[in-house]
């Protein structure tokens, strides 16, 4: 009796203690886990960049010598493989949202997510490009509604493969966050357009004195003869009377509908983001900080109650968009937050497939955020994300400017949150909720209509 006891007792107790000790020989799965506090840059001191033995590279952020030349790498070779992984990403991502169902099993919404996914394309920009988005060897990309592309600059393609198919993820998401899939994705019928435009004195005043649709029709014939265009990008404040005239015109044919935030099909993840502050909430007073300011340089030497009766009009009309400003001045971040949950997704896939070998492999796979998180470290930088928004120092302005939540929270809450990703770089999983789980699932969303309504949900609801 007492003996069986001993052994019942024993049996936790054993279990326990190897648990404790595996624990703690992993790393968490943060940057600071990942990169052992930055001390695996810090170490590396006289390394300028640090390669992999496929020729890939990335930079040290801890090197404080003169500029060295990177080494010289195959970009025709490099693009060719970033073509390999843009088609990679563009599946896992379409795989994500069908989860495997028939086209006919899915729901309006995410057959408009996937059609939009499907015709994405990839361009990519030499280094001697006049694009000012693609400056020096910058490890940049973009994703550019005008022509419904992904752009990767030439000083992105020698990153490793891990780091530049997460990019490759989140650009893909940026046309299917929240905010953009309020718009459709469109087809332009260059010479219908051309057409019109030649023949401004045909049009009916309804459309000349309407400065939204004139201005659609200026602005979209530069983009011809691009097929696809998301109207969200091309007009900062759309007017749904616009769309009409374009589309009764033949100009514009729709490709992939507008789904309402409601309806999307990562709305949870979206909830779940805001709760664990992933990202900065673009907040009422933002808001009249952008219509104030976009009022202020667009009525200029007017008498102030002009300036005050147009900053309220774009207020009111910024409102319902709240969480999409980024233009007259303002940004939100739930734009890159949203994305980074699709790049988490193409990640985790793809790590599973080809998990890291080494140490090196594993920063590697994190480089860009990682070296962006270790500058800040190694400089001193202050966190903004991290502190209270009283206790910024910096002015609202420079706040309400910055698009990209910090590297720390764009890696440990989003990007190393996806469980296959956390199993491949061995890495032991944070307390932090994992928000990548409630993509495609339904859950109360805040619909944007009233900027300050936060919604206060437990997680169990989301994941209903
Ligand atoms: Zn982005």
């Amino acid at each position: 009796m007492v003996l069986l006891a001993t052994i019942l007792l024993l049996l936790p107790l054993t279990s326990s203690i190897v648990s404790a000790a595996e624990a703690s020989d992993k790393p968490t799965c943060t940057i600071r886990g990942l990169s052992q506090n930055c001390d695996f840059f810090s170490t590396r001191k006289q390394q300028a960049i640090l390669s992999l033995p496929d020729g890939t590279w990335f930079s040290n952020p801890s090197f404080e010598g003169k500029r060295v030349d990177p080494p010289q790498l195959d970009t025709d070779k490099r693009f060719k493989r970033a073509k390999e992984l843009f088609e990679y990403a563009k599946t896992a991502v379409l795989d994500e949202i069908s989860k495997g169902q028939p086209l006919d099993k899915l729901t309006t919404e995410e057959r408009a997510l996937m059609k939009k996914v499907e015709t994405l394309k990839l361009n990519s920009l030499s280094v001697s490009s006049k694009s000012p988005s693609c400056a020096d060897m910058a490890p940049d990309a973009y994703y550019s509604g005008e022509d419904h592309s992904v752009t990767l600059c030439a000083g992105m393609l020698h990153y490793p493969d891990a780091q530049l198919i997460k990019v490759i993820g989140h650009e893909i998401g940026h046309p299917i966050d929240p905010c953009s899939s309020r718009f459709p994705l469109v087809r332009i019928n260059g010479e219908a357009l051309k057409k019109l435009s030649d023949l401004k004195s045909s049009w009916p005043d309804s459309i000349r004195n309407n400065s939204d649709v004139a201005g659609a029709v200026v602005q979209i014939k530069k983009y011809t003869p691009s097929e696809y265009a998301m109207f969200s990008q091309i007009m900062n404040f759309r007017d749904p009377k616009s769309i009409n005239y374009l589309t009764e015109n033949l100009i514009l044919s729709e490709v992939a509908p507008a789904i309402e935030a409601e309806k999307h099909p990562a709305q949870g993840a979206y909830s779940c983001l805001i709760r664990t502050k992933a990202f900065r909430e673009v907040s009422a007073q933002d808001i009249k900080l952008v219509a104030d300011r976009f009022a202020q340089s667009n009525a200029l030497d007017q008498p102030d109650s002009v300036v005050q009766d147009l900053s309220s009009k774009v207020e009111k009309r910024l409102r319902p968009y709240s969480q999409c400003i980024w233009s007259a001045g303002g940004r939100s971040q739930m734009g890159e937050a949203m994305s980074d949950v699709w790049g988490a997704k193409v990640f985790g896939r793809w790590l599973t497939d080809n998990p890291p070998k080494s140490e090196v492999e594993k920063v590697a796979a994190i480089s860009l955020h990682a070296a962006g998180a270790c500058r800040q470290v190694t400089r001193s930088q202050p966190d903004l994300d991290s502190l209270p928004l009283n206790k910024i120092t910096e002015s609202a302005d420079r706040q309400i400017q910055k698009v990209h939540p910090s590297d720390f929270t764009r890696a440990d809450l989003i990007v190393l949150a996806d469980p296959r990703a956390q199993q491949a770089l061995g890495c032991q999983s944070t307390d932090t909720e994992n928000c990548l789980k409630l993509v495609g699932r339904q859950g109360p969303f805040r619909s944007g209509q009233d900027p300050t309504a936060v919604p206060t949900l437990k997680s169990t609801e989301a994941i209903r």
